[in-house]
């Protein structure tokens, strides 16, 4: 990454990055800050004095569910959702080796399972993320009890329509070129 990081984060994104006045209001109404080793309004800040890298390695981007809550509540009109979407995509081409474990590749096997099934087959995610994690075993008990209690499918249940799904997947690789 060169010295102009920050700036070409902000071109990805199209924010306005220095008219953050640090009013926190996103940080107050973000539901999973508390998960967060970067807040929301610190991630602004280090964007801003030039240390976005900082951020790339970080938790915050892949704790962050893209709920809007802080694009909706920036008083500057700040997309902090779309800005932290940016940051993944620079993230996973500085650190390929970080975005293979944990909640970048639960992501990724989320998407693959909506892309190809219109909505998560369940169990069929948790075995691949677990067999990618190499942790074949793990809530073995609880996935025995949702079973037992139908509260997970043993097959997948694919959506009637999958061909438009498969069409946002389609619209968003284009869009990504
Ligand atoms: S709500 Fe907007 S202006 Fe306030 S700290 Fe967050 S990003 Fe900055
Ligand atoms: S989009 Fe992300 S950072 Fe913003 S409020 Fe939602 S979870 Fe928090």
């Amino acid at each position: 990454m060169n010295e102009n990081f920050w700036s070409e984060v902000n071109r990805a994104a199209g924010q306005k990055i220095t008219h953050c006045y640090q009013c926190g209001k996103c940080t107050a109404g973000c539901p999973v800050a508390f998960a967060m080793d970067y807040k929301p309004h610190q991630i602004l800040r280090l964007l801003q004095l030039g240390r976005g890298e900082e951020l790339l390695s970080s938790r915050a981007l892949w704790v962050c569910s893209s709920c809007q809550t802080c694009t909706t509540r920036c008083p500057c009109h700040i997309d902090l959702a779309r800005l932290i979407d940016a940051l993944r995509f620079f993230s996973r081409q500085a650190f390929p080796q970080v975005t293979r474990h944990g909640m970048p590749l639960f992501n990724e096997v989320f998407l693959r399972s909506v892309k190809r099934y219109g909505r998560v087959y369940e169990l069929g995610l948790t075995l691949q993320f677990n067999l990618k994690e190499r942790k074949v075993w793990r809530d073995l008990d609880l996935g025995h009890f949702m079973l037992s209690r139908r509260k997970i499918r043993l097959l997948p249940e694919p959506v009637e329509n999958r061909k438009e799904v498969a069409q946002i997947f389609s619209a968003e690789k284009e869009g990504a070129r």
